[in-house]
């Protein structure tokens, strides 16, 4: 499959995030001197491994270690939509499909759970981060996409998990075509309030799914509760950044880290929470090689998102525009990605607050993720299609052109079923994982940190949809497959 990237024909535009801008970073980059010895190794410092080191501290008395190849946050974390959700980018219905409505329901209650996980850590370490709650929508173009959502929101209720009525419009030509079983499922609204909540003039949108939506900076957030770690347990807390682990070697009761050819770091555990990247060379000593399967495991898309700030004047919100050229009769989350819009207060650098308004959508493929450089400038045909989206659905009232303060982009793993790889690698449970961003990465990431907490404390944890499935064949679903246009005969 070859690589396809943007190509930026007219100008340099460098990869510049509105989350790290804001980090404002007093702390020394923390090194390790020399070897090192751990009860649990955590590689990589983003939301994934800063969340796991926390619960593992609260759940275990082991001493943990946080390495990390560059700083806190400076990964996918450090440059992403910054909003947080709890639905996975693939349909209910298929995840009953592949793990029947038992595991699909727990697994769904999994990840909601972490709206109260993270107001946990947040009061516990009394951060001050600020976070924002509301309803977010997803606006939907046709009736298959009405369909789609009612059907699985009936399969919810099945279930028994909670669910949102759809809002239709009441104009909408195809309301006759809602067969009647789905009447509990949805309310009717003027057209007008439809698109006034869209915040668009586009007359296509015809529904909207409402869900529970927030926003937050996540690598503001990781940075500070790394603080809280380091003075929380100076005993048994241990950062390293600048401290990339180039080989892992698994022994039967303990790992060994290369970090160069002088230094190493000695684990009786090591936790995987590396978002998916591949450049870490595994070594298993202790039965068979996980290696290839590893690097098999997941493949990137890299994300392009743009920002600008206008006056405080609107509350916060979500909004995602579902693309419209839905083909009959498939699933909805299997199409082309779609736009994204949020909306936060933000502090900018004369410490006034605006509105900062934040679209992705735009995505190019990562074959071999070794290849994404965070240095990779900004492709001005990504900015085009975020010009257009802007210029022809976000209703924003201005008549002058966009200036961007903020440009960028961040790589995201995906594993071969969208759903995130969360425990003990079956061929050598001394290893972990907390991977594989799958596009909604940030509440999952701090429920696979509590989840890691849970094994390590040697607590019996049931089995799950996030399990790591050992060395059986690796089957790649057909949503990821189309997104990532993997062709059937690889
Ligand atoms: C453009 C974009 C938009 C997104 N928008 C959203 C959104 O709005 N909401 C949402 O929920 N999710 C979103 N995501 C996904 C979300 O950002 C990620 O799922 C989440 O940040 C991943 O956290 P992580 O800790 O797993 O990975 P990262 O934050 O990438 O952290 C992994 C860390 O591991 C380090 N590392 C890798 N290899 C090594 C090694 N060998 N040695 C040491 N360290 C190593 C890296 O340097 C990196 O810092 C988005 C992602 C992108 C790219």
């Amino acid at each position: 499959m070859p690589v396809i990237f943007y190509q930026n024909k007219h100008q340099m535009i460098v990869n510049h995030s509105p989350w790290l801008y804001q980090l404002n970073r007093t702390r020394p980059i923390a090194v390790l001197d020399g070897d090192h010895h751990t009860d649990v190794a955590i590689i990589g410092g983003g939301i994934a491994g800063v969340s796991t080191a926390f619960y593992t501290l609260k759940n275990t008395d082991k001493k943990v270690t946080l390495i990390e190849a560059d700083k806190i946050a400076h990964g996918a974390t450090g440059h992403n939509g910054g909003f947080l959700a709890s639905y996975f980018e693939r349909s209910f219905s298929s995840l009953i499909q592949e793990f029947g409505i038992k595991m699909a329901a727990d697994g769904q209650q999994a990840m909601e759970s972490a709206w109260s996980l993270l107001d946990e850590i947040r009061e516990e370490a009394q951060l001050q981060t600020p976070m924002w709650q509301f309803t977010g929508y997803a606006a939907c173009a046709t009736i298959e996409e009405v369909l789609v959502h009612l059907r699985n929101n009936a399969l919810r209720i099945k279930a028994g998990l909670s669910t949102s009525l759809l809002m239709v419009s009441e104009e909408a030509k195809q309301l006759n075509d809602i067969p009647e079983m789905y009447k509990e499922l949805y309310t009717v609204l003027p057209k007008a309030d439809i698109s006034a909540l869209l915040e668009t003039d586009d007359e296509d949108y015809i529904a909207i799914l409402p869900e529970r939506k927030g926003c937050m900076n996540s690598a503001l957030f990781c940075e500070e509760l790394v603080g809280y770690l380091i003075t929380k347990y100076p005993d048994r807390f241990t950062l390293a950044e600048h401290t990339p682990v180039r080989r892992l070697v698994l022994k039967d009761n303990h790992a060994v880290l290369d970090i160069s050819k002088t230094k190493k770091i000695t684990a009786k555990e090591v936790v995987l929470c590396t978002n998916g990247f591949e450049n870490i060379n595994i070594v298993n000593t202790s039965g068979k090689s996980i290696n290839n399967k590893f690097h098999q495991l997941v493949r990137g898309i890299v994300g392009y998102m743009a920002g600008y700030t206008e006056e405080l004047n609107k509350p916060p919100v979500e909004i995602s525009y579902l693309p419209k050229k839905f083909k009959h009769g498939s699933d909805i989350y299997e199409e082309d990605p779609y736009f994204y819009l949020t909306r936060r207060p933000y502090e900018t650098e004369t410490k006034e607050t605006h509105n900062l308004i934040c679209i992705g959508g735009p995505e190019a493929l990562m074959d071999d993720t070794n290849n994404y450089n965070q240095e990779h400038p900004f492709p001005s045909e990504a900015k085009d299609e975020i010009d257009s989206f802007l210029r022809y659905t976000y209703k924003h009232g201005r008549k002058d052109k966009i200036e961007y303060k903020f440009l960028w982009h961040g790589l995201m793993g995906f594993t071969p079923n969208g759903v995130r790889l969360i425990g003990p690698e079956p061929l050598n449970p001394i290893l972990y994982y907390n991977l594989g961003c799958n596009g909604v990465g940030l509440l999952p990431s701090i429920y696979g940190g509590q989840k890691i907490s849970w094994h390590l404390a040697g607590q019996k944890v049931t089995p799950s949809i996030f399990d790591p499935k050992g060395d059986g064949p690796l089957v790649i679903k057909k949503h990821i497959r189309k997104r990532l246009n993997i062709k059937d005969t690889e």
